[in-house]
């Protein structure tokens, strides 16, 4: 019963860790996966991976289902080295930098949803970073801002997916 004794931490660190490979190695070819989550006051800070094997970049493909489901975000304020929007850069973007500009987007989203007059209905009410943490092994770290964990949450969960499901 020796494991008994590690359950609390265990738990612990599956409640930082929401979106792991829980299912063990038959999901580790999903072409990203979430490391790590910690829940700041003022932020998210998340640590992302790109599965050795996959573009660290905006494919065609992508690119299209973005402009498709969410048109808004080349309109997104960034600051990048080509343009002022995230619009400049994201054919070629990293994909963990899309990711950000996508769970502002999906944030902005359900505040309108929630409340279409409030201040936050707006991507421009959302601040993100995204840098590479070790590009090699595909980690990238991404701080998200948020005004609802839960929210911020429900949309890297999200943005995760439709990145899996649209490379
Ligand atoms: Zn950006």
């Amino acid at each position: 019963m020796g494991s008994a004794r590690f359950g609390a931490a265990d738990a612990g660190l599956a409640s930082a860790q929401p979106f792991s490979l829980g299912g063990g190695p038959r999901f580790a070819a999903l072409p990203i996966t979430v490391a790590r989550i910690v829940v700041k006051r003022d932020r998210l800070v998340c640590d992302v991976r790109v599965t050795p094997g996959f573009s660290q970049e905006v494919t065609p493909r992508l690119a299209a289902a973005v402009r498709t489901r969410f048109p808004q975000i080349e309109g997104h304020a960034c600051v990048n080295e080509v343009g002022d929007t995230f619009g400049a850069v994201m054919d070629r973007a990293s994909l963990p930098h899309l990711l950000e500009h996508l769970v502002i987007q999906l944030q902005a989203e359900a505040w309108e949803r929630a409340s279409p007059s409030n201040p936050l209905a707006s991507p421009g009410a959302f601040v993100g970073v995204t840098e590479w943490v070790d590009r090699e092994e595909g980690i990238a770290r991404i701080q998200l801002g948020y005004r609802d964990d839960m929210v911020a949450l429900a949309g890297l969960r999200d943005a995760v997916a439709f990145v899996n499901e649209s490379l």
